[in-house]
């Protein structure tokens, strides 16, 4: 078999864990056939193929994977960050009507088709910054109904030939209307919503937002217990303002992902660790928040794994470009530009449970990014630049 594509004379940053670091081969190749790699070595000893790209010396990386987004949504909050930017504090901007809750009526209004549009655009946009697989959250509607049609307009994006989606149901919040009821309103997802969306295969994991305001630990549990009992993966927003202890709640439920980490304990790093759940830093949110940095050093010497992801969404953070979060996580939150890398790529595709992302090795799709640069630390060092710094984006080695 001749590959129908090499991509020789690169600098390939591989990902891979059985090579150290990054796993830079510096004078690489990579040969790809039916959209899957089938080859990756020293160029010296690159096979033949129908088509060969010179990549110049520049660096080729896995296809930046984007593990927690809530793309799906209708309307924006520009008025709530222009209140915040004037120094108004989160109780005032929710006693204003600002919030989770003002992104459910124009979401809950807005038919499918526009739907679908509007997170088709996003889509586009996470694309021609190199995000090649995306996670999508539900959880702008809160009813079982609402919730079942976004993830049904999720799997219609996803039929999309890129990025790769991967759907997850979000327990976001108790909605105003059932404040009253919130226990009836739990049951309603343990009960329905979650059993629905194992049977239609709507979604591979469910998450819970386990904060004040938000879910309790409790509630949190019960949600949690649900969804492993019907065969989904489970993952938290935990500690985004306060600590109620989900960390440990996550790691006795084996989760794939504890997200946000502002406030978190010692014992529950240690939990983190001992279970191998991935940390997922969103540093955009953090910063527009203006919120505590996560404690990154605890969390490398526990040796948690730490991934990186935009945090799409109308309310703290509305943008899906992933260099400039690797930009913030190695200014801001003080990671290393190896460790970014790796919160982008494969950390970032174990924390959504997808074994052939975020890596370049043979047999995983041919999803990778050719830049303009030839060292890592250019991406997040020229930040705001990455529509220079790609050259092309190929998602099962086709280019987008
Ligand atoms: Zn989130």
């Amino acid at each position: 078999m001749t590959p129908d594509l090499v991509i020789r004379n690169a600098r390939v940053l591989t990902c891979e864990p059985s090579r150290s670091g990054l796993g830079l081969i510096d004078h690489g190749a990579i040969a790809v056939h039916d959209g899957v790699i089938v080859w990756v070595g020293s160029d010296d000893d690159r096979p033949g193929a129908t088509r060969v790209i010179d990549a110049g010396g520049k660096l080729v990386t896995p296809g930046l994977v984007d593990c927690h987004t809530h793309a799906i949504f209708a309307g924006d909050r520009a008025n709530e960050f222009a209140m915040r930017a004037a120094g108004k504090g989160y109780l005032e901007i929710a006693a204003a009507g600002g919030g989770i809750s003002a992104t459910l009526g124009p979401t809950r209004a807005a038919t499918d088709q526009a739907l679908i549009a509007l997170t088709s655009a996003r889509l586009d946009a996470a694309v021609a910054t190199g995000t090649t697989t995306i996670e999508i959250k539900s959880g702008y509607d809160l009813t079982v109904a609402g919730e079942l049609r976004l993830l049904r307009c999720v799997a219609v994006c996803a039929q999309r030939p890129a990025p790769r989606i991967v759907p997850t149901l979000l327990a976001h919040l108790v909605p105003p209307d059932r404040k009253a009821d919130r226990s009836a309103f739990v049951l309603e997802i343990c009960d329905r919503l979650i059993p629905e969306v194992a049977r239609a295969r709507l979604a591979t994991s469910v998450d819970v937002y386990c904060d004040e305001g938000a879910f309790t630990l409790a509630e949190t549990r019960s949600i949690l217990g649900a969804a492993r009992s019907a065969g989904l993966a489970v993952r938290g927003h935990v500690g985004q303002f306060t600590d109620l202890g989900a960390a440990e709640l996550l790691s006795e439920l084996s989760a794939l992902s504890a997200d946000h980490l502002e406030q978190i304990s010692d014992p529950g790093i240690d939990a983190l660790a001992a279970a191998g759940v991935v940390a997922v830093m969103l540093p955009g949110a953090c910063v527009q928040l203006r919120l505590p940095v996560p404690p990154i050093e605890r969390l490398r010497r526990a040796g948690v794994p730490m991934a990186i992801a935009s945090d799409l969404n109308p309310g703290s953070s509305f943008s899906s470009d992933l260099p400039l979060q690797l930009w913030l996580a190695t200014t801001h939150f003080g990671m290393t530009v190896e460790e970014a890398w790796l919160g982008v790529t494969r950390h970032a595709a174990r924390a959504i449970g997808v074994a052939t992302a975020g890596r370049l090795a043979s047999n995983v799709p041919a999803d990778m990014i050719v830049w303009s640069c030839d060292d890592p630390a250019t991406v997040p060092y020229q930040y705001g630049a990455s529509r220079i710094l790609i050259d092309t984006v190929f998602v099962g080695g086709l280019e987008t």
